[in-house]
């Protein structure tokens, strides 16, 4: 018994269930048994190739998904955090370890990205990834969840943990006003994880992913089908603006208007992958009223502290997983997610 089935794509929009070999462990990685994976936004277009010219996949036949949770089947040799029954949730990077940033903590810009002599990986991008029922994975890139913890919940990780790393970036204090472009699930997590700070947040948006956010918790909302979204931020922050924005919706108008929402000296942090490169930025805005404008990308040492917050329901997940597919189906599953049909947020898949 050393096969296994798995979403295997063999070029832009090809994929099937297809029967292919169980990975064998290294010294430094487990096997595990897949339980859920979360169908990422990039998914789709990994699925169709449109980041092929990014080097994802690097070749075919390959294995996308990378928020995935499941359970230890067997450990390499040099492993001793993990042992086999261990439930864990994975992470999409894991750095060479010796580089100045994976030294700094700073994996998710691994300078050895791509090397896999070095021993970066990048789950789902560079190498394979969890669409299957069995896959290896660095130690280091495997947290515990918590007994409390479903497999299903614990694989929102991956974009939680892009939702703290923004929040994180974003430095917020207590008391502070936060705008968040995009209800989605980025934005909704990045909503919830910053009240946990105790900010006060405004999410921008419009539709039933904007009255999700409202019912998780946001302070407001602002739907920039009814008002004009800049206005509106202004009454409801006395015409000061946010301390800080996170945005996560990828719109032109949106990543300009989270420049324009910041307060003088406020901070911005970028978390959506523009599809228009050649973006206009109000630099002078930028400029004259110092604004802090950071990156922000994956997430890096975000997953305990995730599986923690979930573990005391402080992350609600019931308006985030709308659906539930076996691997079997995984391309219904991909359609549903993809054209938010039914109400879509995340869809999990059950390999
Ligand atoms: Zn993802
Ligand atoms: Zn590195």
């Amino acid at each position: 018994m050393n096969k296994m089935n798995a979403v295997v794509s063999y070029g832009k929009n090809d994929f099937c269930i297809a029967e292919v070999e169980i990975p064998v462990p290294t010294d430094d990685e487990v096997l595990c048994r897949i339980k859920s994976v979360a169908i990422c936004g990039s998914d789709p277009g990994l699925f169709s190739g449109h980041y092929a010219s990014m080097g994802w996949p690097p070749s075919y036949p390959f294995i996308f998904g990378h928020e995935w949770t499941g359970e230890v089947i067997k450990t390499g040799k040099r492993v001793t955090s993990l042992r086999p029954g261990d439930r864990v949730a994975g992470e999409a990077h894991s750095g060479c370890g010796i580089c100045r940033n994976c030294r700094e903590g700073n994996y998710n810009l691994c300078l050895n990205y791509g090397n896999l002599l070095k021993g970066h990986r990048h789950y789902g991008f560079l190498v394979n990834g969890a669409y299957a029922q069995y896959g290896v994975f660095t130690a280091k890139s495997c947290t515990k969840i918590p007994d409390n913890v479903s497999y299903d919940d614990a694989a929102l990780c991956d974009s939680a943990g892009t939702a703290l790393q923004a929040v994180r970036l974003a430095d917020i204090r207590q008391g502070e006003t936060i705008a968040i472009y995009g209800p989605g699930p980025i934005g909704n997590l990045a909503m919830q994880i910053a009240r946990t700070k105790g900010a006060h947040v405004i999410v921008i948006g419009r539709g039933a992913r904007l009255e999700a956010c409202l019912a998780d918790g946001a302070h407001e909302v602002i739907d920039y089908e009814k008002h004009e979204p800049l206005e509106r931020l202004a009454q409801l922050t006395g015409g000061m603006g946010a301390d800080a924005v996170i945005e996560c919706a990828g719109t032109d108008t949106a990543i300009y208007n989270s420049v324009m929402s910041a307060r003088k000296n406020g901070r911005v942090v970028l978390v959506s992958m523009p599809k228009n490169k050649d973006l206009v930025m109000p630099v002078n805005t930028i400029v004259c009223n110092q604004i802090h404008v950071t990156g922000s990308r994956a997430n890096p040492n975000c997953c305990p502290e995730i599986l923690k917050l979930l573990a005391e329901g402080r992350i609600k997940t019931e308006h985030l997983i709308t659906h539930r597919f076996p691997m079997t189906e995984m391309a219904e599953a991909l359609d549903i997610f993809s054209k938010r049909k039914d109400g879509a947020v995340k869809v999990i898949v059950h390999p």
